[in-house]
């Protein structure tokens, strides 16, 4: 597990006369095991943001720092995140199991260990019955839990969700947001959760960072944000 902290991070797209600023300067603390939110309209570049702490997209300014290493000056793969999607990117011709080992193999784990760490996500995601088949014999829910699955066997220091549960439909929404409060509850990984969903980032968020046009509003629980006019 690790801290996560922004300073003074900023992106700006393009160059010259077409440089538009998206991101003015955020700073965040992020404790060690802590679950954060971070919520806004769409365009405010709370993806741009999560990008840019996962290493995907060029810092223009200031610094991510996780656990102690500057995000901006390492390798991709040394970065010790996992990212879950929206839209799942499972292969869709490997088993769930697969899916799961999959990048624990290009890491060279031992087979046991490697049988061991899917074994283990698929008991806390409930996913036992359920690992010889492809995903395209799966519900969007059970397809979302085997992208969790994915970064949970992984052990990363740091879960990054870009809008993980807007595929599904309402009722399911509920239902994951509960699996993924159990979730952090067993691993206390930390988290960065990025939704425009405001109910979903008052559920989930241990504290919220509140996004508009490029800036963090409010940073705080929810109650403290939501005490705020
Ligand atoms: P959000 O995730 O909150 O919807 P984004 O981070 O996707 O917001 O986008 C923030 C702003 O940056 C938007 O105005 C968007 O149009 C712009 N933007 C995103 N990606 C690029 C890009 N590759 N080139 C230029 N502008 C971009
Ligand atoms: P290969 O590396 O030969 O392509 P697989 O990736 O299919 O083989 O499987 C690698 C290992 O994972 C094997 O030891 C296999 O027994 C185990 N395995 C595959 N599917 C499952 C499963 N559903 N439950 C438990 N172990 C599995």
């Amino acid at each position: 597990m690790a801290s996560i902290q922004l300073k003074q991070v900023r992106k700006t797209y393009g160059k010259g006369a077409k440089a538009v600023d998206v991101i003015h300067g955020i700073d965040a603390d992020i404790a060690d095991g802590e679950f954060i939110v971070m919520v806004g309209p769409s365009g405010c570049g709370k993806s741009t943001l999560l990008r840019m702490v996962a290493g995907l997209e060029e810092i223009s300014g200031g610094e991510v720092v996780i656990g102690e290493r500057v995000v901006n000056e390492l390798e991709p793969k040394e970065r010790d995140i996992a990212m879950v999607f929206q839209n799942y990117a499972l292969y869709p011709h490997m088993t769930v199991y697969e899916n799961m080992a999959y990048g624990l193999k290009i890491q060279g784990l031992p087979k046991a260990e490697i049988e061991a760490r899917v074994q283990r996500a698929a008991g806390i995601l409930e996913l036992q019955a359920l690992l010889d088949r492809t995903p395209r014999q799966l519900s969007g829910g059970q397809r979302q839990r085997v992208a969790m699955g994915r970064a949970i066997v992984r052990k990363p220091a740091v879960f990054l969700f870009d809008e993980p549960l807007s595929n599904l439909d309402a009722k399911l929404r509920v239902q994951m947001r509960l699996e993924i409060q159990k979730l952090h509850a067993s691993l206390r990984t930390t988290s960065l959760y990025v939704t425009h969903d405001q109910v979903e980032a008052m559920t989930l968020g241990q504290r919220m960072i509140v996004m508009n046009k490029g800036v963090a509003e409010q940073i705080g629980t929810p109650a403290e944000v939501y005490a705020r006019p």
